[in-house]
């Protein structure tokens, strides 16, 4: 679709800029949303898989997107896990007949603390890895966790573990403010112990800070201390807190300034400076053809849950599609896919592709969508990313350099347009 941004013209479909009206000859390569609903998941796909071992947590987040409370503990088994696994290596030799043999990649999270029972979590971290001893599949191991551990569960972590998340908010002050203990008792301290010590490992090291638009104004100080505490050899995520779950309330009725584009910006400068690598997993930063990678269709890691259910989203387990489940022996692939998240970005789409940020966003995350539908958060994301995405076009328009997003000037009979075109 054509529409105006400032003075020129955006095709959203073919990503260019033009000051003149698009002939349909320069329109000629549409986008055609079609999004081709698969009823039955193929495993074969698969580059990885994703264990939620547990739904509880030792912390109480003043945040927390799924309120966790304890209230209905779940928890995978090792049986669980051994019949997912038969299934999953049994696909993974057919397919390393046929494609180049990597390491099969194992990520534990969800909504808990992955490490809540620790005993459990060693157990199944133990057994996959001679099980794919026996069967001569290496693993990677990955996890997104909370920090709070003892010395002997960090080194565990440190020798089995390549990617480990760590969510920590630092200043202390802040983290203490936001993340207690399910007691009320700060976690700073321990939290930052957890990332010093991990940080000797061979593991890559990913903090995750969430923040609060109270706490905009105290970015600097947050990559400060981050620098001061943990140097410089981490990736450091920054997400903004969502008004769903613990934060819906307070955020609903918040009045402040909350222009998340701006502080993600400066942030991004001030890691420059410290040389600090960031992963940004709130704004897209890519011209893509589709914002979610959970698609039946395209899912290439299946999480299994407590319940046995297999899923292939874990941030939204309720809007997830539904791919398979466990029986008693066995991995059962659903034959009637309800595609939730499919519809979801069908129904989008309509009203998306006419929003000068479509090219990056592509009608964004599909469960979020679902979720949030009847709240004003999806607006305020939306808003967002539009903020964010100006950015970035009014740089590139104004002949700056970005590091992800270049315009080619290509010219075409009296007119120029001006391509839009990732930097790979
Ligand atoms: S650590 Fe994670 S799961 Fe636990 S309360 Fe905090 S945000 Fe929720
Ligand atoms: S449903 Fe949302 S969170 Fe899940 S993979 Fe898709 S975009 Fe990401
Ligand atoms: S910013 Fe909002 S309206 Fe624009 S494409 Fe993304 S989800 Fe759709």
């Amino acid at each position: 679709m054509v529409i105006r941004y400032k003075n020129m013209y955006l095709d959203t479909e073919n990503n260019f800029f033009s000051h003149d009206h698009p002939t349909d000859n320069q329109m000629k390569v549409p986008y055609n949303f079609n999004l081709t609903k698969v009823k039955k998941y193929s495993p074969y796909k698969i580059k990885e898989i994703g264990l939620c071992v547990s739904n509880c947590c030792n912390f109480r987040c003043n945040y927390c997107i799924d309120s966790v409370d304890n209230s209905s503990p779940a928890f995978l088994s090792v049986k669980q896990v051994n019949i997912f696994l038969d299934e999953i290596f049994k696909i993974w030799k057919i397919r390393s007949v046929a494609i180049e043999p990597h390491p099969l990649k194992v990520y534990f999270s969800g909504a808990g603390e992955q490490t809540f029972l620790w005993d459990r979590f060693k157990e199944i971290v133990l057994f996959i890895l001679e099980k794919s001893k026996k069967h001569n599949i290496p693993i990677q191991f990955g996890i997104t966790t909370n920090g709070y551990l003892k010395q002997d569960e960090i080194e565990f972590l440190s020798n089995n573990f390549d990617y480990i998340t760590v969510s920590y908010d630092g200043t202390p002050q802040i983290q203490n403010t936001n993340r207690k203990t399910s007691t009320g008792n700060p976690t700073s301290n321990i939290v930052a112990k957890t990332i010093n010590s991990l940080l000797l490992s061979r593991a890559k090291i990913i903090i995750r800070t969430t923040i609060w638009p109270q706490n905009f104004k105290n970015i600097e100080s947050i990559i400060s201390y981050l620098y001061l505490t943990f140097g410089s050899n981490f990736i450091w995520e920054l997400n903004p807190v969502i008004p769903i779950g613990r934060a819906e309330q307070s955020l609903t009725s918040y009045t402040g300034s909350y222009d998340f584009a701006e502080t993600y910006s400066k942030a991004l400068m001030l890691c420059k400076k410290y040389g600090i690598t960031t992963n940004n997993v709130f704004f897209p930063t890519s011209l893509n053809q589709l914002s979610c990678g959970a698609y039946v269709k395209y899912c290439q890691c299946p999480w299994l849950l407590p319940s046995g259910e297999i899923v292939s989203c874990i941030e939204s387990m309720k809007y997830s599609d539904k791919l398979g489940y466990l029986n008693d022996c066995s991995v059962i692939w659903n034959d009637h896919i309800n595609p939730v998240l499919e519809d979801s970005t069908s129904n989008a789409n309509a009203d998306c592709v006419s929003c000068f940020a479509y090219p990056f966003c592509k009608c964004g995350c599909p469960a979020r969508r679902l979720e949030e539908k009847n709240k004003n958060s999806i607006y305020w994301k939306c808003e967002q990313i539009k903020n964010y995405v100006s950015r970035i076009y009014d740089d590139l328009l104004a002949g700056k350099q970005n590091d992800f997003i270049k315009l080619e000037k290509v010219t075409q009979g009296n007119t120029c347009i001006y391509k839009l075109e990732n930097i790979i």
